[in-house]
């Protein structure tokens, strides 16, 4: 029997994929067992993109609302990108690791970090890459819905942030969304199976 959930933080470039590999791995572990995988909605000053509901995809906030959410200890991590904050609402995920949920997070790399630091027996960092920068850079015009100003602004982040791919545990370069769905899967069942995670040995079997 495994002890708690997983907290699957990844992190990656803004238009590397990581909303679309998380949403395939979602689907994925929820066609097996519906009950067995959630995921966090964060909070976020940025304005709503596109189709993007609140409570959907963000809980979008005024910068005073989400000041106050961290005066009042509601927030587990936040970090600032790009002018806006965005964070993590601290009950969902507690509640969600405690059911023993494979619990899946979209976000920064301090994020991430922060996530490792604060369940360091149940978070699990993964960067996810680029095949190149010149692809990086088609998929975050092709997604049509920025400014130019603000294509630059994540571009130069992006480059940044490649750097500190070595801070994680696992890297899974996004060639296709099939392929980085995979591996994300594999290292979800790889973890899964630790022995730390398990309260059964060979000795208490029945
Ligand atoms: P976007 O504006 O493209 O939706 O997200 C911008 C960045 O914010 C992404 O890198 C995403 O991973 C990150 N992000 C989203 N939610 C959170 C959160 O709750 N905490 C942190 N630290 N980063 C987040």
């Amino acid at each position: 029997m495994s002890r708690s959930g997983l907290i699957i933080a990844v992190s990656g470039p803004s238009g590397v994929g990581k909303g679309t590999v998380l949403g395939a791995v979602e689907k994925a572990l929820a066609s097996s067992d519906p009950a067995s995988v959630g995921r966090s909605i964060s909070a976020t000053t940025r304005k709503p993109r596109g189709e993007e509901k609140d409570g959907v995809e963000y809980y979008f906030k005024s910068t005073a609302e989400f000041e106050k959410l961290i005066a009042d200890g509601e927030i587990i991590e936040y970090d600032m990108y790009c002018g806006n904050y965005y964070g993590t609402p601290a009950e969902p995920v507690r509640k969600m690791v405690s059911e023993g949920k494979v619990v899946l997070f979209d976000i920064t790399i301090e994020g991430s970090l922060a996530l490792k630091r604060f369940f360091p027996e149940d978070a699990v960092t993964i960067f996810i890459l680029p095949p190149s920068m010149e692809e990086l850079e088609q998929r975050l015009r092709g997604r049509g819905t920025e400014e130019d100003d603000v294509v630059r602004a994540r571009l130069s982040q992006a480059k940044l942030e490649i750097t500190r791919a070595d801070e994680f545990e696992y890297i899974v370069t996004n060639r296709s969304v099939e392929q980085a769905e995979g591996d994300i899967l594999s290292i979800i069942r790889a973890e899964m199976l630790k022995q730390s995670r398990h309260d059964e040995t060979a000795n208490n079997l029945e």
